[in-house]
């Protein structure tokens, strides 16, 4: 017999489900119904072929975002639910003595098997929907070293903060919530120093901005921001992908550029100011600082309430299992965690939206025009093939950024200096 706690969290996942299809079916009828509307921005730039573009690749990715996520969901209940876990748990118990090890083999095999589920849908992503859209530059080479070289580095960082975790715990039974959250901060502090030296040249080559000219103005218009630009490099995304992009990296005062040569290729060099600009407001404004340190007092709660629950143990018993080791029981935890803060959702999209409004009035300040950067947005927009019309719930509930449209109507309203 199945407990009833077991009953009703099976029932929350459910709900959760049904939630997101059901905000899907609106998002896609709003967009069957006004598809083929050109927005008022892209008038005059954009073709009719590209709007039908737009809603078809659209279309693609959801599609495919639906079969896998049925998959993925079908395989959770079958492991959670369906006794999978108790029988993973204990043949992995069989396989090491210590609390570390059995935890370390664990997660590591854990992993390796979502990797390999994983494998289908990512090459079909790759080498048929993005193929089908010219979006794909990559070589089925490039796929197969990206996958290995990913799936070596991560399976080494897990390890390594696992047995870290782990350890802590064992030494320090009535405090490791604490230990663990110090050890946790300190290992994403550790990595935003480190990826950009160590993990990204892997995968990625960069070099000085090739354009001098542009270089120099970068520096400038950020010196004028208070921004101290250390390096502005370009890479080679073009090798994998026609998608654009740019980013800073850099904690601190001291700072590196980085930007797409896919993104060189599409913009003007104003262009590229303004979409620079737009992130230097980033820094400024202190939405880094902001939402590390969110996110670093959401996992010490995080981790006191883990420690809460696990101490008690009565986790397994609520999904009907008798016996279950630690590392299963976090399984468990984290499965519950993320039906809690499903309905957060829209709570950060909404604080990560907010940003990104005042990122973008920070931009018009510096640069003293709007115009450059809403043409960046068009150009991004086009280039990705972005949605064009979201249903409002939907954009409401999921977006990190305003719709397009919205940002370039609210661009324009702005009065430049
Ligand atoms: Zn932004």
């Amino acid at each position: 017999m199945m407990p009833a706690m077991k009953w009703l969290i099976l029932f929350l996942y459910l709900a959760v489900i049904a939630m997101r299809l059901w905000l899907r079916r609106l998002n896609l009828a709003h967009l069957s119904k006004h598809g083929h509307e050109m927005p008022p921005p892209f008038e005059g730039f954009v073709d009719q072929e590209l709007l039908e573009k737009t809603t078809d690749y659209t279309l693609a990715k959801s599609r495919i975002g639906l079969i896998e996520s049925i998959f993925s969901s079908l395989v959770l209940v079958l492991f959670l639910f369906g006794g999978l876990l108790e029988w993973y748990d204990s043949w992995v118990s069989a396989l090491a003595d210590s609390f570390v090890g059995q935890g370390l083999i664990f997660v590591l095999g854990l992993t390796l098997v979502q990797t390999a589920l994983d494998i289908p849908f990512s090459l079909y992503r790759t080498f048929v929907l993005e193929e089908r859209f010219r979006f794909n530059t990559s070589t089925p080479q490039i796929w197969f070293t990206d996958l290995v070289k990913s799936l070596l580095i991560g399976a080494l960082l897990l390890a390594l903060v696992t047995a870290g975790v782990l350890s802590l715990v064992q030494v320090s039974p009535d405090f490791w919530w604490l230990w663990v959250w110090v050890f946790l901060a300190l290992v994403t502090l550790l990595l935003m120093y480190l990826s950009p030296v160590l993990i990204e040249p892997l995968f990625f080559k960069f070099q000085p901005l090739q354009k001098e000219e542009l270089a120099k103005r970068v520096k400038y218009v950020m010196g004028q921001a208070g921004l101290q630009i250390e390096r502005v490099q370009q890479v080679d995304a073009s090798r994998r992908s026609k998608h654009s992009n740019a980013y800073f990296t850099g904690i601190g005062r001291v700072k590196r550029i980085v930007l797409f040569d896919t993104l060189l290729e599409q913009m003007d060099d104003d262009e590229i100011i303004g979409v620079l600009a737009h992130e230097a407001g980033h820094w400024k404004l202190g939405h880094i600082w902001k939402r590390l340190l969110g996110m670093e007092l959401v996992s010490l709660a995080g981790c006191w309430l883990a420690w809460l629950v696990l101490t008690r143990g009565s986790l397994p018993g609520w999904f009907g299992i008798d016996h279950l080791s630690f590392v299963g029981q976090v399984i468990l935890l984290g499965f519950v965690a993320s039906l809690a803060g499903f309905p957060l959702t829209p709570l950060s999209s909404w604080l990560s939206r907010r940003h990104e409004w005042q990122a973008d009035r920070f931009a018009v300040e510096l640069t003293g025009e709007s115009r450059p950067l809403s043409k960046a947005l068009v150009k991004l927009s086009c280039e990705n093939l972005s949605n064009w019309h979201p249903h409002p719930h939907y954009a409401w509930f999921y977006y990190s950024h305003p719709p397009v449209t919205a940002r370039i109507a609210r661009l324009a309203g702005m009065v430049s200096t």
